[in-house]
């Protein structure tokens, strides 16, 4: 459809696509909000189960936020992260997930010194380029008074690969703090196990791809399988933890307990819940 529609100032008949358009602007306002919704308190936390394959126990949880947005209604990450950390709010964001995280974690701990579990948290790039991250967490810690082990720090391989300088010594920093980290969706970018095993890492999270290709009545052979029983044992050796994500049924659970994966997350255990369903759980 022609509109007529003003671009670079000049108003002229254009071609555009209005669906796209209302797009472009969701992304706009979503964008200029961002910044003032941290200091409103529209964001929320849920929580997923870190399960022992073997075991069946609650090792941990991993922290996922939400916006509660006051005219798009609960918004999943997938649609405002990438906003955040091109415009930079995701500093503010990233620091407000990391306290209430920690904040929580300690309320468990507490209340279940028995039964303790880690909280996992997702750190993304820029914040640990553009903030100091370092400061922050031992800020945190402090604050909260949550044991430095129980907290683990989810990066993805691209705020680590070919990491020097900055990120480097961030990372060395916090895992001197008894911090842990975790590489994030692995195998989905280099994957280079071996430079991962020089940098203080302590755990795998093998991206959710792997376990989605395991066999089934239509891939009776696939290769996933084979190459997430390679790395597992290659992990192990490098002295990493490996974490599946996206099991979503008790197959693929019994499949990955058998290769040696030590935790599993996914729908086969639990969807991301509100805290009081951990707690819950803990209590129950
Ligand atoms: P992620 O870190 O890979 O988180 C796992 C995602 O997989 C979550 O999506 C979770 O709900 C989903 N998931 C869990 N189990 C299953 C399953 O069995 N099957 C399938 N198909 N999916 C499952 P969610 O909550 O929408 O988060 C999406 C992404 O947003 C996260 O991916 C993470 O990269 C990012 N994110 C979430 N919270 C934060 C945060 O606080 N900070 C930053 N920087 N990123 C975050
Ligand atoms: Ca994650
Ligand atoms: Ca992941
Ligand atoms: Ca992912």
């Amino acid at each position: 459809t022609l509109y007529w529609a003003k671009a670079d100032g000049k108003a002229r008949w254009t071609l555009f696509d209005p669906e796209r358009n209302a797009h472009r602007m969701t992304r706009q306002a979503l964008s200029s909000t961002l910044r003032q919704a941290v200091e409103r308190g529209e964001f929320i936390l849920e929580y997923q189960p870190l399960v022992g394959l073997d075991s069946g126990v609650l090792r941990g949880v991993e922290a996922l936020v939400r916006w509660q947005h006051p005219h798009f209604g609960r918004l999943a990450p997938d649609r405002f992260i990438g906003l955040a950390e091109e415009n930079g709010s995701i500093v503010q964001l990233g620091r407000w997930v990391l306290a209430e995280s920690c904040r929580q974690a300690r309320v468990w701990q507490k209340d279940h010194p028995d039964d303790p579990i880690f909280i996992s948290v997702n750190v993304a790039v820029r914040q640990v380029w553009d903030s100091d991250l370092v400061a922050d967490v031992a800020a945190i810690l402090e604050e909260t008074g949550l044991p430095p082990e129980l907290l683990q720090l989810e990066l993805t391989e691209s705020a680590v690969m070919g990491s020097a300088g900055r990120p480097l010594q961030a990372l060395h920093a916090l895992s001197e703090m008894g911090v842990r980290i975790a590489i994030d969706d692995f195998g989905t970018g280099y994957s280079n196990l071996a430079y991962m095993s020089r940098l203080p890492v302590s755990a795998l999270k093998l991206d959710g791809s792997f376990v989605q290709g395991f066999r089934s009545a239509e891939h009776p052979n696939p290769a996933d399988e084979t190459i997430v029983e390679a790395l597992v044992e290659l992990a192990h050796r490098l002295g990493l933890t490996v974490t599946a994500e996206c099991v979503e049924n008790a197959e693929q659970a019994e499949r990955l307990r058998r290769i040696g994966c030590d935790t599993g997350q996914g729908w086969h255990y639990s969807r991301p819940v509100a805290a009081e369903r951990i707690s819950e759980l803990l209590a129950g």
